[in-house]
């Protein structure tokens, strides 16, 4: 079956600027950590990413390691580009990155030169493409010179094979400092990448005020906290949840009874608003703007739809906040 975009794409999708760059991208983006490869069906990932696609999602966030196993995930991405999507790459941002292990050996891991060239390269093999839209260094490397790391994602953009560079999980000192030598070298900090939801608000303190001095944009993974933040674990542990499955970072136990009460809150206001706790958690994390996009994970179609349309209703009040403050308290 040929896959032909919806010709509406455009018209509901909300489209921010990146910190002070020309990029804009999508409130909500797409990423491919889980359920895109590997062991997960093909059919369901495809399906996932022509409706992400259609909704003008335009952003497809991807990783060296994602999969598993490692890798697959943007092999299957880019048999997609290929069948799908050949005719849309222009309208399309893809990211990914390298910072994790990969492969065996001292060059298949952190944030050298050697590792990063070589990780860039195998990416856009799997991924056949000549170019990323946006390469991250996926984490710091305590024992590499930042100048080293950053020198890497400099030498990149010169090269054409990434247009714009981003960090990941770096601390607000090495953002500071990153963003001041990625600027000494011509090749602006375009964008970082942490942790924020509800559950997780340490960004906050201190990252969101070098972000916004020094012009970088930011796109938040784990908005739902890896699902937590959804209606999914309110009564109990769903069969075939993150939470259920072997091998995710999503650990069960985390799921308590103290959790599942401030959920359980939670849903409350959201339900007030007419939205659902998913729904909520994305404006929430949408909130005031000081976010780019919302870089959520999906396992299946409705969820992305789900998602979306959370940008009806981005609006909170006053109250609204300090009951959510209060119960995460
Ligand atoms: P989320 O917090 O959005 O969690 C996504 C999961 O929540 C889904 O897989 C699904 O889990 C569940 N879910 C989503 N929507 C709904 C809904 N409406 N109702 C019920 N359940 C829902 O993000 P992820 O943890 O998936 O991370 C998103 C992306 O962030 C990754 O793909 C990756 O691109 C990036 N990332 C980057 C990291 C980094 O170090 N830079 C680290 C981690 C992620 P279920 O399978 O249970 O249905």
């Amino acid at each position: 079956l040929v896959y032909i975009a919806n010709e509406n794409r455009y018209k509901e999708m909300i489209y921010n600027r990146v910190g002070r760059s020309g990029l804009k991208l999508p409130a909500i983006s797409l990423g491919l950590w889980h359920n895109f490869a590997g062991v997960d069906a093909y059919e369901n990932g495809r399906a996932m990413l022509h409706r992400a696609f259609d909704l003008g999602i335009t952003h497809f966030d991807l990783a060296n390691n994602y999969g598993p196993p490692p890798g697959s995930a943007e092999e299957m991405f880019g048999r997609i580009l290929k069948t799908d999507f050949a005719p849309y790459r222009d309208e399309m941002i893809i990211s990914s990155k390298a910072g994790y292990h990969m492969w065996d050996g001292p060059y298949g891991d952190w944030g050298s030169k050697k590792y990063l060239m070589a990780s860039l390269d195998q990416s856009l093999q799997r991924m056949g493409l000549d170019y990323v839209d946006i390469f991250y260094s996926h984490r710091p490397d305590p024992d590499t010179p930042l100048e080293e790391t950053m020198g890497a994602l400099d030498l990149m953009v010169r090269q054409g094979k990434a247009l714009y560079v981003g960090i990941s999980s770096y601390s607000p000192e090495q953002t500071a400092e990153a963003a001041r030598i990625l600027k000494d070298l011509g090749t602006p900090l375009l964008i970082h990448q942490p942790s924020y939801s509800m559950l997780n608000r340490s960004i906050e303190e201190g990252l969101q005020d070098v972000l916004e001095e020094n012009g970088v944009g930011s796109i938040a993974f784990c908005p739902l906290a890896q699902g937590l933040l959804t209606n999914k674990y309110l009564h109990g542990i769903p069969e075939g949840s993150r939470a259920a499955r072997e091998n995710t970072f999503l650990d069960a136990n985390r799921i308590d009874e103290a959790l599942v009460a401030k959920l359980q809150k939670l849903n409350g206001i959201a339900e007030q608003r007419g939205q659902s706790l998913a729904q909520m958690s994305l404006a929430w994390v949408l909130r005031k703007g000081k976010i780019t996009t919302a870089l959520i994970g999906a396992s299946r179609v409705s969820q992305i739809e789900q998602n979306v349309a959370a940008l009806s209703n981005l609006e909170f009040s006053e109250t609204e906040l300090k009951e959510i403050d209060s119960i995460l308290a």
